[in-house]
């Protein structure tokens, strides 16, 4: 999988932040059927050797930096996690998105506990893709299992969708958004694009730019990624 940059400065409606894309060991799960991220991966000496100069770029400016890998934070390796963590604090950086799957949600609470005592707040990532539950796990493969929403905002404050894979309607993209929006602190929409194992379908996609687009642009937590590199990395 090719990727070309993996540090980017954000200014947008929200916040200013960082944002790195790191490698991990691959993702646990590996079965989504529309994921090939996982493969974002390499020996461990040499995905160590790539985080660390990706690493080398933050500045700590803006007090907030996400970092995104090739599945969850937890995957990547312990040497990469304790560089961040350094950072952190050598930086001044008072805030740390991080992704993590639903089956993560322990590791991120005992995070969360440690970051607070360094007066760092952490934000959690959760790709939920959409809140119908049967298509995410029966045709997704998603492998969240039925979670209820509190359950899942207990400890996530970040959510991505996903829209323009085969099955999907606007109804039910009009209902993920009011649901995310009105639940989660950042939502991240992805529209999306061709990858390993199915083609977008273009003409719900088309439908979504000229009659939902227009509507859901301007909601100040929702982030619209046209483009899977639109956060700059990628
Ligand atoms: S959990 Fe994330 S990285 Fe892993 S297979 Fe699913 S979408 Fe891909």
């Amino acid at each position: 999988m090719k990727v070309n940059k993996r540090y980017s400065r954000i200014n947008d409606k929200n916040r200013n932040e960082e944002i790195v894309l790191l490698q991990g060991s691959g993702c646990f799960w590996k079965k989504c059927r529309f994921c090939d991220y996982y493969l974002d991966t390499d020996s461990l000496e040499n995905i160590i050797d790539l985080n660390n100069s990706v690493l080398d770029s933050i500045t700590g400016q803006s007090g907030w930096l996400t970092v995104i890998n090739s599945g969850s934070f937890f995957e990547l390796p312990k040497k990469t996690i304790e560089k961040i963590k350094k950072i952190l604090i050598e930086k001044k950086i008072t805030d740390l998105t991080i992704e993590a799957h639903f089956k993560y949600k322990k590791d991120v609470e005992t995070l969360r506990e440690e970051l607070k005592k360094l007066g760092i707040t952490l934000h959690t990532r959760i790709g939920i893709e959409t809140f119908d539950i049967d298509y995410r796990e029966n045709f997704l493969n998603k492998g969240m299992g039925r979670p209820n929403l509190s359950e899942i905002t207990e400890t996530f404050d970040e959510c991505c969708l996903l829209f323009g894979l085969p099955g999907q309607t606007l109804e039910q993209l009009i209902k993920d958004i009011n649901i995310a929006t009105n639940n989660f602190n950042s939502v991240y929409l992805n529209i999306y694009e061709e990858r390993n194992r199915f083609k977008p379908d273009l003409e719900l996609i088309n439908e979504f730019k000229t009659k939902v687009y227009p509507e859901i642009k301007k909601i100040p937590n929702l982030n619209i990624l046209i483009n899977n590199t639109d956060l700059g990395v990628g």
